[in-house]
């Protein structure tokens, strides 16, 4: 599917996922990039050695959650949309995402939007609870959302307008 598609399937994207007990304890990127390419501002933009150094540039990036804070500055920097954060602990029944968003306009803080899985499927419903629009750092725009549990590892966009 990924071949023919370039959308990731599920098993691809747990297999990038840090351990339960790394899970466990707050925010953490998760780099849904799968083929050797030349690119690398994951790793510059990170300022907590949390990217492991590339011996080649055509590295697929890893993570040492040790060091990875949850600070976002890498999903505003990859250029392939690859980079988000997630939080597991954000409450009981919902996980609080980060996510690169291309799209204008921006979404309205406070608002019940559609989530999107990476096909583009409505699978839910998400609260937005921050924009941070970027453009004058010629960064990506990023989102942060709300979802439920259930569906946190499906979304990786939204909808306007439909919520
Ligand atoms: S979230 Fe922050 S600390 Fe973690 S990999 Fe991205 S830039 Fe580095
Ligand atoms: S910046 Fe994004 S697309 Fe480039 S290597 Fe890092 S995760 Fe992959």
């Amino acid at each position: 599917m990924f071949n023919k598609t370039g959308v990731a399937t599920k098993s691809m994207v747990e297999q990038k996922l840090p351990s339960k007990q790394r899970r466990e304890k707050g925010p953490y990127a998760i780099f849904e990039c799968f083929q050797e390419i030349p690119c690398n501002p994951c790793s510059t933009a990170c300022k907590s050695n949390a990217v492991k150094a590339f011996k080649n540039i055509n590295d697929i990036p890893e993570i040492n959650y040790d060091n990875c804070t949850g600070c976002g500055l890498c999903v505003s920097a990859c250029p392939g949309l690859a980079c988000f954060i997630i939080d597991e602990t954000y409450s009981d029944k919902e996980v609080m995402l980060k996510m690169p968003y291309e799209f204008l306009p921006l979404p309205e803080v406070a608002s019940t939007i559609d989530a999107l899985d990476r096909e583009g499927n409505a699978v839910g419903k998400a609260k937005v609870l921050k924009v941070q629009d970027n453009k004058n750092l010629d960064h990506t725009n990023v989102i942060t959302i709300s979802v439920p549990k259930e569906i946190f590892l499906d979304v990786r966009s939204i909808g306007l307008g439909r919520g």
